[in-house]
């Protein structure tokens, strides 16, 4: 479903992104670890053109992604990205945060929209807080409704990058499990995240990054158990 292929990126003179190459099948889930620093994010952000790349190509579903215009929304439309911060809309109600986009870009009626994004709420366990604004929820609700949000457009792929690290310890598991049970229902993820629980359950692929390049490669078994490089053993040593 992505193709990445020989991926370079620089910050002015910070090489960040060194020959990135990987493929992410569809339905698989890739969880991207590494230290701080090290690229996950800007490698995210490729993936949906939010940051430009120098050199090589990304391919979404058979389309290498272009750099702009129309064919970009297009294509954006179709990868949900879920950030740190919950970036819902604070002006909009649960309910209008989850059916702006779908109706949008995709050109739902009010009642269509509505009738899937209470669906999605159910979903992620927050539909009695619909008519409420952002600002009322606790941060584990405000991520489930941005997570609903990513899905109302239906998307072929999310990318999500650290979804839990703003939360409160009691609120992160609220949040993984809804990604398990997205992982489950077969969506296809690439998600960087501190939550080696999370990796060791879900994850099909751990896909270790240091130093803007990709170090390791491996089932979450292998990995954690036998990682490989030094700096996979050192990082690990830190973390587990
Ligand atoms: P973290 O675990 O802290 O989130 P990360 O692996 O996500 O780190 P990135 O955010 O991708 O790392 O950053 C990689 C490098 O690029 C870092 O050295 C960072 O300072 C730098 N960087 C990121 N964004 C920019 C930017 N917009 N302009 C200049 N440098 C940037
Ligand atoms: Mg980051």
């Amino acid at each position: 479903l992505v193709v990445i292929d020989h991926v370079d990126k620089h910050f002015g003179e910070l090489h960040v992104l060194k020959d990135i190459s990987t493929t992410v099948a569809r339905g698989e889930v890739v969880v991207v670890i590494g230290p701080s620093g090290s690229g996950k994010s800007t490698f995210c952000r490729a993936i949906n053109r939010l940051e430009t790349i120098d050199s090589g190509t990304i391919t979404i579903d058979g389309t290498v992604l272009p750099s702009e215009g129309r064919e970009l929304a297009t294509l954006r439309a179709d990868v949900g990205m879920v950030f740190q911060a919950f970036n819902l809309f604070a002006h909009k109600t649960v309910l209008e945060n989850v059916t702006l986009a779908p109706m949008k870009v995709r050109g739902l009626s009010r009642k269509d929209a509505e009738a899937r994004a209470m669906t999605l709420l159910e979903r992620v366990g927050v539909a009695n807080q619909a008519k409420k604004m952002p600002a009322q929820l606790s941060g584990g609700q405000q991520q489930r409704v941005a997570i609903a949000r990513s899905l109302a457009m239906e998307p072929k792929l999310i990318l999500l990058d650290e979804p839990t690290s703003a939360l409160d310890p009691e609120m992160i598991n609220e949040v993984l499990d809804v990604m398990v049970g997205l992982a489950k229902d077969g969506m296809t993820m690439i998600v960087v995240t501190h939550e080696m629980g999370f990796a060791r359950k879900a994850a099909d692929r751990v896909l270790f990054m240091a130093d803007g390049r990709i170090e390791e490669e491996a089932a979450p078994e292998q990995f954690f158990g036998n990682p490989q490089s030094p700096r996979a053993k050192d990082f690990l040593s830190k973390i587990l």
